[in-house]
This record gives C-alpha cells, sequence and structure tokens, in this order.
C-alpha cells in the first residue's frame, strides 16, 4: 500500500487491486470479478446473516433468475422505479422470445406470484422466506467495486402476515437484526433514517434505510427493510381466509442486505495505511504464523510451527507462511490483507516457550507463553471485536452535525457527515425542496432519524422557507 487512507477514493481503489479483493479487467462495463480473498469474508458474512435470519423464523428457498415480464409489470409504481434498469433477455438461441424476461433486479414479483399460490388460509401464516442470490441492475451512476455495480449478491427476505402490527413488527426486528451483525458484529455504525416518501422503495408503504458513513464522509446506503402494506398483495392476489370466512389481503415486508456492499463498509470503515483491517469473525485466515528461521535452525523452529498450526486450527482458520519471502516482507503481506493475529516463532521464542503475538488492528506486538496462547487468542477475538467497532462509533459520531440555513448547510456539507436541517415535509410536497438542495449543494436528504421525537420550533425550511416541521438528515452520497 502506497497511498495514505486520507486520500480515500485512490486508497480504495488501490487496496481493492493490491490485496487482491476484485479483478476489474474483465471486460463488460460496471461488472467485476471478486476474488477469493474476498468471497472467503463474504461467505462468512452471509452465513451469520443466514443464521441469524433463520433463528427468527425465516427459510430458505431459491427462486428463478428471470422473470417474466407479465409479472414484473403487475405493480405500477415498482414497474417505474426498476423497469429503467432492467436487463432483458429478447432470445433463446437464434429464436426471439415471445415474453421478454427480466434479469431480477429483486425478486418481489418473482416470490409474490408464487405466495399467492402458497398462502390460502392462517395457517399458512406468517410466511417468512429468503434467498441468497445475485441481481442485475443497469446502473447509470458510476460504478465502483463493492460499493456499486451492475451485479450484486445479496440476501433478501420477503414475509407476509396476516396483520398490519405484525408487518410493524417485523419491520422492527429488521432493523434488530441489521444492528446486531452490521454494527455489534462487522463493527460498522449507521443510522436507520426513514427515507422521504420522494425515496422510499419503488411500490413500499415506507422504507427504512441503515446509512453508514465512508472515509470521505459520503453515506453508503446498508440494508434497507420496507413495509410494504398490502400494495403487492392487491395486484398479486395474495389472499387468505380469516376465522369469520372472509377474504383478507395479507400484509408484507421485505428487507435486502447487499453483502457485497456491506463488505465494501468493512474495508472503508476499518482499513488503515497499510492495508485492509478485518474483524476476527469474518477474517478468511484469522491467523497466519511466520517462521524465523536460519539455515541451521529451520528445522527444529518448522517443527514447533506446525505443532502450532495443528493445534490452532482446531478452532481456528491458520496459516502457516512458508513462502521464501523475507519476515518483513510476509508481515507487510498479512497485514495488507487484514489477518487479525500473527504469531511470529523463531528459536529464541522456542526456547523461552512463547511467541511473539501482533495484532493487526492495534500494530502492538507481545510475547505470549505458549500454554496461554489459546486463552489469549480467544480473549483477542473479543477485544479486537470491541476496539474496531469503539474506534468506528467514535469517529462517526463526531462527523455528525446541524446546520439553519441553506449557507451554513453548503459549508458544512464540505466536511461533515449527517447534517440535521429543518425541512418543510417529507412528504411528496417536499421534492421540489429535496430537489433544490441535490442541485444546488449536490447533497441528498436521507430521511428522518428513526426514534429521535424532537421537531424544529420557530425554524424554516432551508430549502423553502416556509415553517418547518420536522427535522431530515442529509449529506453527499455514493
Ligand atoms: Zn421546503
Amino acid at each position: 500500500m502506497e497511498i495514505p487512507k486520507s486520500d480515500f477514493s485512490e486508497w480504495y481503489n488501490s487496496i481493492i487491486k493490491d490485496a487482491e479483493l476484485c479483478d476489474i479487467r474483465y471486460d463488460l462495463k460496471g461488472f467485476v470479478v471478486f476474488r477469493p480473498w474476498a468471497v472467503m469474508t463474504m461467505n462468512r458474512m452471509f452465513t451469520i446473516y443466514e443464521k441469524e435470519l433463520e433463528s427468527k423464523g425465516h427459510v430458505p428457498a431459491l427462486f428463478p433468475a428471470l422473470i417474466p415480464e407479465s409479472y414484473l409489470m403487475k405493480e405500477s409504481e415498482h414497474v417505474e422505479g426498476f423497469v429503467p434498469e432492467v436487463f432483458w433477455i429478447t432470445a433463446a438461441g437464434n429464436n426471439p422470445l415471445e415474453e421478454r424476461y427480466a434479469m431480477r433486479p429483486t425478486s418481489e414479483t418473482a416470490m409474490y406470484s408464487m405466495y399467492s399460490l402458497w398462502i390460502h388460509g392462517l395457517k399458512d401464516l406468517p410466511l417468512k422466506i429468503y434467498q441468497r442470490c445475485q441481481v442485475w441492475r443497469h446502473e447509470t451512476k458510476a460504478t465502483k467495486p463493492f460499493i456499486r455495480s451492475r451485479e450484486f449478491y445479496w440476501i433478501e427476505a420477503h414475509d407476509a402476515f396476516a396483520t398490519e402490527k405484525e408487518a410493524e413488527a417485523q419491520v422492527k426486528e429488521d432493523m434488530g437484526i441489521t444492528e446486531k451483525i452490521l454494527h455489534q458484529q462487522f463493527c460498522v455504525p449507521f443510522f436507520f433514517f426513514k427515507r422521504p416518501q420522494w425515496d422510499k422503495f419503488a411500490g413500499a408503504v415506507d422504507t427504512y434505510g441503515a446509512d453508514a458513513l465512508m472515509p470521505d464522509r459520503k453515506a453508503l446506503q446498508l440494508p434497507s427493510t420496507h413495509m410494504l402494506g398490502q400494495n403487492f398483495a392487491k395486484p398479486f392476489n395474495i389472499k387468505y381466509m380469516d376465522d369469520n370466512e372472509k377474504e383478507q389481503y395479507v400484509w408484507q415486508t421485505c428487507y435486502g442486505p447487499a453483502i457485497s456492499r456491506i463488505y465494501a463498509a468493512v474495508i472503508a470503515v476499518h482499513g488503515d495505511d497499510k492495508g485492509l483491517v478485518l474483524p476476527f469473525d469474518i477474517a478468511p485466515v484469522q491467523i497466519v504464523i511466520v517462521p524465523i528461521v536460519k539455515k541451521e535452525t529451520k528445522e527444529k523452529v518448522m517443527k514447533k510451527c506446525r505443532e502450532l498450526e495443528k493445534k490452532l486450527s482446531e478452532k481456528y482458520v491458520v496459516k502457516l507462511d512458508e513462502g521464501e519471502d523475507t519476515p518483513g516482507a510476509k508481515y507487510n503481506y498479512w497485514e495488507m490483507k487484514g489477518v487479525p493475529i500473527r504469531l511470529e516463532i523463531g528459536l529464541r521464542d522456542i526456547e523461552k516457550n512463547s511467541v511473539m503475538l501482533f495484532r493487526r488492528d492495534t500494530k502492538k506486538k507481545e510475547p505470549v507463553a505458549v500454554e496461554k496462547l489459546e486463552g489469549t487468542i480467544e480473549k483477542l477475538r473479543e477485544e479486537i471485536r470491541k476496539n474496531l467497532k469503539e474506534k468506528a462509533d467514535k469517529w462517526f459520531m463526531e462527523q455528525n452535525d446541524k446546520a439553519d440555513s441553506m449557507e451554513e448547510f453548503e459549508k458544512k456539507v464540505e466536511t461533515r457527515g449527517f447534517i440535521r436541517i429543518p425541512f418543510c415535509t417529507d412528504q411528496m410536497e417536499g421534492k421540489p425542496c429535496a430537489e433544490i438542495i441535490r442541485d444546488k449543494v449536490h447533497a441528498n436528504i436521507r430521511g428522518s432519524l428513526y426514534g429521535e421525537k424532537e421537531k424544529p420550533r420557530g425554524k424554516k425550511c432551508i430549502a423553502c422557507g416556509k415553517p418547518a416541521k420536522i427535522y431530515l438528515y442529509a449529506s453527499r452520497q455514493y
């Protein structure tokens, strides 16, 4: 790594190349190859997420990647939102197709076409299904690997309930899952914003998005959870018979953690001038062992290293680096790859029955007695998580600010993260004000902070000057 993280955009371009996370040379615009080091972490992230979803009653399924045009066209707002980004399949072999197929941009229409066949009575509810898959969207904004590309990898969970109340509870549960995994385990802080009406998911009643901040203080949208109400149940005819033998439409929610994009946040939030810094539980290699050998001591040292590799592998993912490089070159390499713990072992360590332990997150080194090694690593696993989270939280909370006028906002948006502004309304009538902010300041309204009760008093909307009814947050964004 030669580029400091303070030059974030270049640092990011450089780290995804140097740490071998993806290859951008695949000759299809907006598509990249995800390389093993990235995929190994993403697989761990998928597993953590899926386990949590299943613990909350979700079950997995796999739906076709192709969606018949007739399915996609059923819900009009959804059509309007997604059709401009759809990749269409129009021919099979040499023959044009009678009906076009969409490569799924998201799976509401695929899944709900089937939900209408599966849901009949109260016994079929709630229905909570998730799938792990990739989706395709013809993005017209600039693409950046993991952050925005025309193909990405995610989990989408689609739930149906008998009552509105249960659906509302599900939205809260989705937020809880996001906090538990994204913040507590991946150590990425965020705010949940209720999106303004003009920026909700196409077809939803309300959208709640988790927004993180990248090091350049631009917002990165992470998982969103959507209250769909009965907006899809009606056109897709998803009904159940209630206790009074009356047909009722179901209430629905959906939740979409995009793992590839969450991975971008993990890279960006924790990385430093030396490369990646990964939370212990999602690192592809958790412990690397570097032997310090001279010709005459090699055999003895390697024997001890292999012994330790075998022992630690029972519990962790361990790599013994037997390559020809100097120890210094190996240190740099594994630090760039973000391996959380490094053990250095030479003859002198063996004589003292200890190893030198290096922590990637703090860059601190200390000798540890061999008999205490496993206990120390187990303790560090939690300490590393705590340290990464505290560091990220502290930075995140320091970036946010307030502004009561357009001038003040314009000045602050250059150097701050989420900025709270008084605004006329988050209903559709507020859209022209959001457009003023977008065109004038190149900033974007993220929404109202979930859970914030405070209302502006005697303040004016910074765009139109009418009395402000609500505080909204705005920032630059990816
Ligand atoms: Zn306004």
